[in-house]
């Protein structure tokens, strides 16, 4: 009578599937580029020389003690800073209400249930496509999920008009899920004109923005730039809140160490909206993880190591743009007839190819080329050793 024996497997998540194949063939030549972790020109995963470093100064001065239940105060200060700004008054008036949380998604999940407790009507509008545990996310949380237009598959760039024909219809006092740069999976970015654009109608229309920073530092090698986007909404007065993750920028993915903040309209109410966050945390986890925690506010407590971080990030994103030059190039030289400029033109840690689920089934099929069937491609498993391999399986599977 187990009351299990009806439990079918669950699908499999078509990311961490992508890996599971490739990790099972025997080719030599087998190339990944599904996984969205970084990878050197060797293909090989990094930890950064910063975070050597403050694992060194961490050794043996570290107790295991619990952290506070909204995570360590030192580390949120920081993450802070990267956010909204070194010199922000939201966080000299004490306006942010935020709390450590399990990295990005943690971030997102912990804000979908604030949601789901205090929203008379809560809703979640999420860009087509999206990274698909987005959907995922809001679904448990139990807050209904709506969609806006977002990329322009012909384009492969931005579906601007039908972006904000999207904001302009939704009911007023809606709830948008933005990427706050590097769009994961079409590494398509609004322009800052266009961010400003947006962040005009939301203040017509009273939308909520809730943006997703998963990759700050990733898309052009510098975290302020990339928070342009932010930036451009807390200028407008807009209240935000923001997910926050140190897997990619810092090459922390194990430690799930991030953070949750939303802008509120004085200290009083940050510190009942935190308390509630705390309040939700508990019951699931009680307290975030002490280790991720210490790695991050010894960087950037640290002008050396901060700047050594800043140096690394810059390095990461560099070599990312420099394998789309080298993909675009080795394409054309082939005597691709196919546009590959949105190569160069997306940012972050993906292209979004344009390829067929059919042509990727090629790729892996004959070239031994691991990706998920939407034809992302993520750049990071790009290297000088693999990109003419690739960039010629591209153009055998798509002349
Ligand atoms: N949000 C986006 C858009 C992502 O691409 C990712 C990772 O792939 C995440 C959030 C969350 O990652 P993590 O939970 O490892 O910080």
């Amino acid at each position: 009578t187990e009351w299990w024996r009806h439990v079918e497997p669950a699908a499999k998540d078509p990311i961490l599937g992508v890996t599971e194949a490739f990790l099972a063939d025997s080719h030599p030549d087998k190339v990944n580029v599904g996984v969205g972790a970084y990878r050197d020109d060797d293909g090989k995963p990094v930890v950064l020389e910063c975070v050597r470093e403050a694992e060194r100064r961490i050794t043996g001065n570290m107790n295991m003690e619990y952290l506070p239940m909204g995570g360590s105060v030192s580390m949120i200060h920081e993450t802070l800073k990267l956010a909204y700004g070194e010199d922000s008054d939201l966080i000299k008036d004490k306006r942010i209400a935020a709390v450590q949380a399990l990295s990005g998604t943690g971030a997102c999940r912990l804000f979908a249930d604030f949601q789901k407790r205090f929203s008379p009507d809560p809703q979640i509008c999420i860009p087509v496509p999206t990274w698909s545990n987005h959907h995922n996310i809001w679904r448990d949380a139990r807050v209904p999920q709506k969609t806006f237009h977002y990329y322009h598959p012909d384009s492969r760039g931005l579906d601007f008009s039908a972006m904000m024909d999207d904001i302009k219809n939704a009911p007023n006092g809606s709830f948008f899920l933005l990427h706050a740069c590097a769009h994961n999976p079409t590494g398509v970015d609004p322009t800052e004109e266009q961010w400003k654009e947006i962040s005009q109608q939301f203040k017509v229309k009273g939308h909520f923005p809730f943006f997703d920073m998963a990759y700050q530092g990733f898309a052009s090698g510098d975290p302020e730039r990339d928070a342009k986007s932010i930036r451009i909404f807390l200028e407008d007065g807009h209240l935000i809140g923001c997910a926050q993750s140190y897997a990619k920028n810092m090459g922390l993915y194990g430690q799930r160490i991030g953070c949750l903040s939303v802008v509120c309209e004085d200290e009083k109410q940050a510190v009942a909206v935190k308390s509630q966050l705390q309040q939700l945390a508990r019951p699931m986890y009680s307290n975030p993880p002490v280790h991720g925690a210490l790695i991050v506010s010894t960087i950037l407590g640290d002008q050396n190591l901060k700047q050594l971080w800043l140096e690394e990030v810059k390095g990461m994103a560099n070599r990312i743009i420099g394998m789309r030059t080298a993909l675009r190039d080795n394409l054309e030289n082939l005597g691709s007839p196919l546009s590959w400029e949105h190569i160069t033109k997306q940012i972050g840690m993906f292209c979004y190819s344009g390829m067929t689920p059919e042509q990727v089934d090629l790729l892996t099929k004959q070239y031994h080329i691991y990706m998920t069937r939407n034809g992302r491609i993520s750049m990071a498993g790009v290297t000088t050793g693999n990109v003419g391999y690739l960039a010629n399986a591209i153009h055998q599977v798509t002349k």
